[in-house]
């Protein structure tokens, strides 16, 4: 006789991307997400969401973003453990930006175990740092959500989005010495966590600096290994 199986209630796969800042972590999550069926979370997108529609969050975090400086931990972790909550359990989620201290890294174990889930896999994207700079100063956004960068990928009209017409934002935390601050606030802050996923054997090495479809094959093959 035919029997009617439950439908599994399978816990969906946690991943964190680690790398820092313009290693292309929003460029890459965003079409891992989309082409995985999975969530992208990027706490970068959500604080900015939060102060362009002028919420409380967002104006407590405009301060340390404008300079480059990391957000204090407590409203971090409220943030991303109320997206988590929200999200049904068999949801595939990447997380992009976060956890950037020990205190979140430890939040994310906890927040995750309260469901019964864990971090499955943490991809590293690096690249050098001249490298990382040139891509950060040169990065030209248009109100549509394309990203444009003026020395390897700019507009025809300089300053004017190819496809609304519109002028092209300069984020406040891209100019030179946010852009410093925030990368030794990675190496000194955000970069010892490698560490700790290494040690549960969780990490990958992926290569940030090929193109950005070589980069995205080399992604998803290691967040599917
Ligand atoms: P991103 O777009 O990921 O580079 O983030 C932009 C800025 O948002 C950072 O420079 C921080 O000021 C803030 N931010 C984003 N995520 C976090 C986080 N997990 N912890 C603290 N600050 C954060």
């Amino acid at each position: 006789m035919h029997r009617e199986e439950a439908p599994s209630r399978e816990q969906g796969p946690v991943v964190v991307l680690l790398g820092s800042p313009g290693v292309g972590k929003g460029t890459q999550g965003v079409r891992l997400g989309r082409e995985l069926g999975w969530a992208h979370l990027s706490t970068g997108d959500l604080l900015r969401e939060a102060r362009s529609a002028g919420a409380p969050l967002g104006k407590a975090a405009q301060e340390y973003m404008d300079v480059g400086r990391l957000v204090p931990d407590e409203l971090m972790v409220a943030l991303l453990s109320e997206k988590l909550a929200a999200m049904p359990e068999e949801q595939g989620v990447i997380l992009d930006g976060f956890p950037r201290t020990e205190a979140q890294a430890s939040a994310l174990d906890d927040a995750l175990d309260k469901a019964g889930r864990r971090v499955g896999r943490v991809v590293l994207l690096d690249a050098p740092e001249p490298v990382l700079v040139k891509r950060i100063s040169g990065r030209r956004l248009s109100p549509s959500g394309r990203v444009y960068n003026v020395h390897y990928d700019p507009p025809h009209r300089d300053g004017i989005c190819d496809d609304t017409g519109e002028p092209l934002l300069h984020r406040s935390d891209d100019r030179p010495d946010a852009v410093r601050t925030r990368l030794a606030v990675y190496r000194e802050t955000t970069a010892p966590l490698v560490g700790r996923y290494e040690q549960r054997g969780l990490l990958v090495h992926v290569d940030g600096q090929g193109a950005i479809d070589e980069v995205h094959g080399a992604l998803l093959a290691a967040v599917k290994a």
